[in-house]
């Protein structure tokens, strides 16, 4: 783990849903907050991008026949829903917190305001981006890439089900290894399953580690911040 003054914690969706198939589980969401409070104390500046799997996604809309943006736009929506449940659950536990939206909202959030959100980062506010990069045919994969380069942070953390990165699906193959630590040239060549190839480019060409590791086993986040936790690093040539 390379030292880190700001970071980019990207959380899939579907963390957000605990134990449950579908939605928010306002529990676990308040168990993520709390650790996020956790990471912040330790004098990170943090932003935030969540994504919008446990409730929609666009490629699941478009195989079921519904146009692709359409779809993309609601799982841009999605996001949205994430982005105010995490910041509920958060100024629940004393951390004051921004949520700045690509798709603009004004009754519920900012827009996104790069030098907005540097202030409120150095009040000490979290900020949330939400709705990925605005647009659609992208994840939050690359609106967390975007947001880490734009926000000049250390390193990209991607929060997910799976503890790193393995040369094969570990669900499928037993034999399947996981890497410490792996080339962004490797990850797109032999198609790893990290982040879209779009997001994986944009950190390498902007020299952001990303650091893969399972956020929902309690306490991860901070044992992977001291580097003792189990993880992958996606870095480039050493
Ligand atoms: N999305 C989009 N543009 C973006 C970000 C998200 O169109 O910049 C849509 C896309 O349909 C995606 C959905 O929002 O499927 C939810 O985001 P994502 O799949 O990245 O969520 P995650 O897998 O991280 O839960």
């Amino acid at each position: 783990m390379p030292p880190v003054r700001r970071v980019l914690l990207k959380l899939s969706g579907e963390v957000l849903m605990g134990e449950k198939q579908f939605g928010i589980d306002p529990a676990f969401v308040a168990e993520l907050a709390g650790e996020v409070k956790a990471a912040k104390e330790s004098g990170l500046e943090i932003c935030l991008v969540i994504g919008g799997g446990n409730i929609f996604r666009g490629m699941a809309g478009a195989a079921q026949g519904m146009e692709r943006a359409q779809a993309d736009y609601m799982g841009m929506l999605a996001t949205v829903m994430n982005a105010l449940a995490m910041q509920n659950a958060l100024e629940q536990l004393g951390v004051e917190t921004r949520v700045q939206s690509a798709v603009q909202m004004d009754q519920v959030c900012e827009p996104v305001i790069r030098r907005r959100a540097e202030r409120h980062l150095a009040k000490g506010r979290v900020v949330i981006f939400a709705a990925g990069v605005g647009a659609p045919y992208f994840t939050t994969d690359s609106g967390a890439a975007l947001r880490a380069a734009e926000m000049q942070c250390d390193a990209l953390l991607k929060g997910t089900s799976v503890d790193g990165v393995y040369d094969a699906d570990p669900k499928k193959d037993p034999a399947a290894k996981r890497f410490e630590a792996v080339t962004y040239d490797r990850v797109l060549g032999d198609n790893l399953k990290v982040m879209d190839a779009s997001a994986v480019a944009l950190c390498r060409d902007n020299r952001i580690p990303i650091v893969v590791f399972s956020i929902r086993e309690k306490g991860n986040l901070a044992r992977v911040l001291a580097g003792e936790g189990v993880q992958t690093i996606v870095q480039g040539e050493a």
